[in-house]
């Protein structure tokens, strides 16, 4: 047996509780004996994960969920394992989530990426529900609110418990963002937009997918909207972009005589 070390009331997470770097942040959620992890990492993690969590004492028969925040492969790879190891828990996340799992879907989950050489297994998956925006997640007595935060992935989902946000991977605590590119179905204005959810909501916490907890903070928030909205009309995220306002300069310079000493 070991110590719990709970974050805050009625939450785990496990590199804090392993007190070493795992991977990405899989929080384990619990009340009156029922718990659910959300995420889950690798599954070359996994082993660890359950051991951890059958040492703090938590029974395996009671895991009721196990939520995907989206479905890219860092986050969800052990969950094929996680749910032969523990086949009452409901695995659950968004529809997209769904169906790039259910296929076995390798470029939109981050599985292969040819240009860099990265060919990771991606174990096929069947959700035992979807969730989306307004559902409620019930373990023991707490309820987690279900948040659509498109923006990283069509699928990206964030869950209110109290004054918690787990936020996905909206916003880090270095004000950095979740991967924005078009082949992973990004949306830079959806991706706006859900920061600005998130900064205008009264959470207290935001609990990120990668990277330490930390507090809602609006202007740190502002930081990274105001950021992001430059790339809207900048050529650095290609089709993420909504438009480039140098192409309206070059044309209008088209028309005229091009005088390099007066560009
Ligand atoms: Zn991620």
């Amino acid at each position: 047996m070991i110590p719990r070390r709970e974050l805050f009331p009625n939450v785990i997470e496990m590199n804090y509780q392993a007190r070493r770097r795992l991977g990405c942040c899989v929080y384990l959620v619990h009340d009156r004996g029922a718990w659910g992890l959300i995420d889950i990492g690798y599954e070359d993690t996994l082993d660890d994960i359950v051991d951890l969590i059958r040492k703090m004492d938590f029974r395996l028969a009671d895991c009721r969920y196990l939520v995907a925040t989206h479905a890219d492969v860092d986050h969800i790879q052990g969950l094929k394992r996680a749910k032969e190891i523990m086949p009452q828990a409901k695995v659950v996340g968004h529809r997209q989530a769904a169906r790039l799992l259910a296929e076995g879907e390798r470029i939109m989950t981050y599985a292969e990426i040819a240009a860099q050489g990265i060919s990771i297994d991606l174990p096929k998956v069947e959700f035992d529900g979807v969730i989306d925006e307004g559902d409620v997640l019930e373990i023991g007595g707490l309820k987690l609110d279900v948040w659509h935060t498109p923006g990283h992935a069509p699928a990206q989902l964030s869950f209110r418990m109290g004054e918690l946000l787990f936020s996905g991977d909206n916003i880090y605590r270095d004000g950095a963002v979740g991967n924005i590119d078009a082949h992973h179905g990004s949306d830079l204005p959806a991706f706006i937009k859900s920061l600005e959810r998130i900064r205008d909501s009264d959470v207290k916490w935001l609990l990120p997918s990668h990277g330490p907890v930390f507090r809602k903070d609006s202007v740190h928030i502002q930081k990274t909207i105001d950021r992001l909205t430059t790339y809207l009309h900048l050529a650095d995220f290609g089709t993420c972009a909504i438009d480039w306002p140098l192409l309206e300069e070059w044309d209008a310079e088209l028309v005229r005589d091009f005088d390099p000493a007066k560009a």
